[in-house]
């Protein structure tokens, strides 16, 4: 497997001015490729760092991307530093030239003599050209690495990695394809969902070397089953195994993306139950409207709701009123209490209903989130088993 490693360059990434989203870009787009990223980097901008973290890198990977820093200004030192870092001259490079020079005239305006430096780059390399801005990118081979010299404005990044980086390493790098499958999952915690998946039986892959990575995104949790060699069969097996041992928990299955979203399940299986929902919640301890309305197709299923400023009555005849009242197929609600930090939620259709009352010690807005989960999970029940409800 080949090693790459991605760094990044300013002194306002190390003094928090500004979040690096050049690193978590470039990595996502590499992975989709099927491409690990083994490490993050950020230095500012002083030589002494940058040619040692230039080093290092080239040192131990086979490749490196490198943002940041090919500006016209003095704070602009990755050209001149990796120069040094490899022992190469710095020669003007002739078309990097031209390229400074159009740019400016296409937009009728003169070179201003300090954009010249872009052109300074080190002896032997190859122009990445920048159809979006002033300074042109380069690789290098240095230490039997590629080091790829991108600029650091986000836009003109992108297009780089798009149109120089990524098919020049599919070129050089034979990776072992990744095979990824994504599990999201709610109603139970990440450390059950470990047990299950990685406990007294680890799920183990037939051909390939399997990964089991985690994510929380309250209240879901998302599970990635990363794959590298194998077979795309190899991996429909585990997905499989994973979902059955996750049970109804999981409530969405995809590959290395899954835009399934929570709401979007719900929608879709009200929808194809041909069901209708209204609901009526708290001011405090509500949230369903909100969480519905993540889905784009929610109109269709939402007939009406309520907003109630003071918590009143009881859950189950709140959610049948607000049924009967709208017409619906079911009827939602969500009041807080009994106790603090808690909250009640039910629903109820023509058939029965169903209350469910959790207390749970987090921020209001993280309870208010939950109690729509647990909310819509009762309704999936009652759509899922009409008798259950
Ligand atoms: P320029 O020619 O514009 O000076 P440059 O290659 O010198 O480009 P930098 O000076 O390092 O790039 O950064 C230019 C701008 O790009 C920064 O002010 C910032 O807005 C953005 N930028 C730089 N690095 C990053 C990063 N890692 N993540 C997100 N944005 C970045
Ligand atoms: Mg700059």
């Amino acid at each position: 497997m080949a090693r790459i490693e991605i760094l990044t360059i300013g002194d306002e990434l190390l003094d928090g001015r500004l979040v690096d989203s050049n690193a978590g870009w470039m990595s996502s787009r590499l992975a989709d490729a099927g491409l690990e990223v083994a490490r993050h980097t950020s230095v500012g901008d002083r030589d002494d760092e940058l040619i040692t973290v230039l080093r290092e890198a080239a040192g131990r990977s086979d490749a490196v991307l490198v943002s940041g820093g090919l500006g016209p200004t003095s704070d602009d030192r990755t050209a001149a530093c990796a120069a040094r870092a490899f022992g190469r001259g710095i020669v003007r490079h002739a078309e990097a030239f031209a390229h400074t020079e159009s740019f400016f005239a296409s937009r009728g305006r003169e070179m201003p003599v300090s954009n010249a430096k872009q052109a300074d780059l080190p002896d032997g390399c190859e122009l990445l050209p920048n159809p979006h801005g002033t300074a042109c990118g380069f690789r290098l081979d240095a230490d039997g690495c590629r080091l790829y010299f991108l600029p650091g404005v986000p836009r003109e990044l992108e297009a780089m990695v798009a149109d120089h980086v990524l098919p020049d390493l599919r070129d050089r790098i034979a990776a072992e394809p990744l095979r990824i499958a994504t599990l999201k999952v709610f109603g139970v915690g990440e450390s059950d969902v470990a047990q299950r998946l990685e406990g007294d039986e680890p799920l183990v892959a037939p051909s390939g070397d399997l990964t089991v990575q985690y994510r929380a995104t309250f209240p879901e949790i998302h599970v990635r089953l990363v794959l590298r060699g194998g077979y795309d069969d190899t991996l429909d097996r585990l997905r499989h195994e994973a979902a059955r041992r996750i049970g109804r928990h999981v409530f969405a299955v995809g590959g290395a993306r899954c835009d399934r979203s929570f709401a979007d399940v719900v929608v879709a299986e009200l929808e194809a139950a041909h069901a209708t929902v209204a609901v009526a919640e708290d001011l405090v301890a509500g949230g369903v409207g909100a969480l519905l309305a993540e889905s784009a197709d929610a109109r269709h299923v939402v007939l009406g709701g309520e907003l109630h400023p003071e918590p009143l009555g009881a859950a189950p005849a709140l959610a049948r009123d607000v049924r009967l009242r709208h017409g619906a197929t079911v009827g939602v609600a969500v009041l807080p209490g009994p106790e603090p930090d808690g909250f009640r939620a039910a629903v109820s259709t023509e058939s029965g209903g169903q209350e469910r009352a959790m207390r749970f010690p987090v921020e209001p807005d993280h309870l208010r989130r939950l109690a729509a989960y647990v909310a819509l999970t009762l309704v999936r029940r009652a759509l899922a088993d009409p008798g259950d409800a």
